[in-house]
């Protein structure tokens, strides 16, 4: 990039330059926000899920609970009626095989009890476990409900502070002689805070590039000039070309 045939206040670019830093950083600050929030969204997403999962596992359970309690009580209701048939029995023999079926159901109503007792069991430890995810539910929700208004308290301050930022670059950018404003905007587009560099030593900030004495003396004479090597408008400061 050739040297413009213009001349520009040092303490000008050198103020440009650290509202373009400091928008830069609170750029990143504005935008970290959304990015602290992901990770609780998705946990509290996949508690929710756990939960929903821990409810449906508890309702299954209950089902079959209910289903194994209303089979007992059909299967003793079965055991009265036979004993109620023992009378009624019109031969020795079918009094014996009535007598048979009664035990025969009696002994499966007392497994299908224990089973029952099994899945009662079954339901509290289930509940206990929908207790635990419901209250996991409820911690990490409450912490991200605190976290989100850190952040939202955070970005607000950040915005604000980024609007006056804005209001001082404005004014700053008015000092720019004209002929260097095209420059300066297309430097801004491209690279950003990287558009402008202290010299540093006899050194371009910004990339290191070492200069010759002729670039330092016109740059000590307000000349306005860009590095050769990365292209940044280069402005001097007290660190610049020590003795
Ligand atoms: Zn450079």
């Amino acid at each position: 990039m050739s040297d413009a045939p213009h001349k520009i206040s040092h303490s000008t670019i050198s103020t440009l330059h650290h509202i373009h830093k400091k928008l830069t950083e609170l750029n990143s600050q504005i935008g970290r926000g959304p990015r602290q929030l992901k990770a609780g969204i998705a946990a509290i997403e996949s508690l929710k899920q756990a939960e929903l999962q821990a409810q449906e596992t508890l309702k299954q359970a209950k089902l079959a609970c209910d289903s194994k309690q209303l089979q007992l009580k059909e299967r003793e209701q079965r055991v009265v009626d036979i004993q109620n048939k023992l009378n009624t029995a019109a031969s020795n023999r079918e009094f014996q095989t009535f007598k048979e079926q009664i035990a025969a159901d009696q002994q499966a109503n007392g497994v299908l009890a224990d089973e029952i007792l099994e899945a009662m069991e079954k339901i509290d430890r289930l509940g206990e476990e929908l207790r635990q995810r419901t209250a996991e539910l409820k911690q990490r929700s409450d912490d991200h409900a605190k976290l989100q208004s850190e952040v939202d308290a955070r970005v607000a301050t950040a915005s604000s502070e980024r609007d006056r930022v804005l209001e001082e670059l404005a004014t700053a950018e008015e000092q720019l002689p004209e002929d260097a404003v095209d420059i300066y905007q297309r430097l801004i587009r491209s690279q950003g805070e990287d558009g402008l560099a202290p010299v540093e030593g006899q050194s371009c900030g910004n990339c290191g590039a070492t200069f010759a004495p002729q670039v330092l003396n016109r740059l000590m004479l307000s000349h306005f000039i860009c590095c050769p090597t990365c292209g940044a408008i280069l402005y001097m400061t007290a660190d610049s070309v020590p003795e």
